[in-house]
C-alpha cells in the first residue's frame, strides 16, 4: 500500500519519520506534485500553517486533485493545520485570513482558537478504541472544533473537548500525533485502511 505525506510546508519529516517505523520504505512517498498524488491510496496532511499549505497546493496544481481524492474517499489522517483544510466551515479566526477548504469533513473549526497565552500545550488525549491508554496530545496553535454536524463522528477527546473527528476513512486531529514519539494513531489508522482495502 503506498502512503502519501503532503510534503509543501509543515511538519513533513515528522509525519515521514513516524510513518518509516510503521511501512516498508518503498511503501511511503512525499507528496508535491499531481503524479505523486495519483500513486497514493493513503495521505497524511501535516500540520504547520494552513493559509500556507492552501497556497501552495494551488501553485502545486494539487489543489484539484486532491479535492477530487478527497470526495471519493481518500483514506486521510490530517493533523492540526490539515484538519482545518478538511473542514466544512471555519469560523472567523483572531488570525483573520482564513484559508479556503475542502469540506470533506463535517466541522466548524476555529483557527488558533486557544488564544496567544496557551499557544502550545501538552495533554492526554482518549481515543476511541485505541489500547495502552492515554494518548499523549501536543497542541500547537491549535484549532478549537466548535461544532460536529452530522457527517462527521468524534473519536477523541481531551477532557470533555472533541479533538478529532472522523468521516469514514477521512480522520482530522487538532494536536499533533506526529510530535508525540507515540505510534498508537498512525498505527490503528494504516490497520484500518488495510482492512478496508481487504
Ligand atoms: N495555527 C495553524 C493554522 O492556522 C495550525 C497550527 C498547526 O498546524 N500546528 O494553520
Amino acid at each position: 500500500m503506498k502512503v502519501g505525506v503532503l510534503a509543501l510546508q509543515g511538519n513533513i519529516p515528522e509525519h515521514l519519520g513516524a510513518l518509516g517505523a510503521l511501512l516498508p520504505p518503498g511503501d511511503l512517498l512525499p507528496v508535491r506534485y499531481p503524479s505523486e498524488l495519483e500513486r497514493v491510496e493513503a495521505i497524511f496532511l501535516p500540520g504547520g500553517e494552513s493559509t500556507t499549505i492552501a497556497r501552495l497546493l494551488r501553485g502545486a496544481g494539487l489543489w484539484k486533485p486532491l479535492a477530487r481524492r478527497l470526495q471519493e474517499g481518500l483514506p486521510t489522517l490530517a493533523t492540526c493545520a490539515g484538519l482545518i483544510l478538511l473542514a466544512r466551515t471555519l469560523a472567523p479566526s483572531p488570525a483573520g485570513r482564513d484559508p479556503p477548504t475542502f469540506g470533506v469533513l463535517d466541522l466548524v473549526v476555529r483557527r488558533n482558537d486557544y488564544g496567544a497565552q496557551r499557544e502550545s500545550f501538552e495533554g492526554p488525549v482518549r481515543i476511541e478504541g485505541l489500547k495502552g491508554g492515554a494518548f499523549p496530545g501536543v497542541f500547537i496553535r491549535a484549532p478549537r472544533i466548535l461544532e460536529v454536524g452530522p457527517g462527521a463522528e468524534p473519536f477523541a477527546w481531551r477532557d470533555a473537548e472533541i479533538v478529532g473527528a472522523r468521516h469514514g476513512t477521512i480522520w482530522g486531529t487538532t494536536f499533533h500525533p506526529e510530535l508525540s514519539g507515540d505510534l498508537r494513531l498512525h498505527r490503528m489508522f494504516l490497520d484500518q485502511v488495510r482492512r478496508r482495502a481487504r
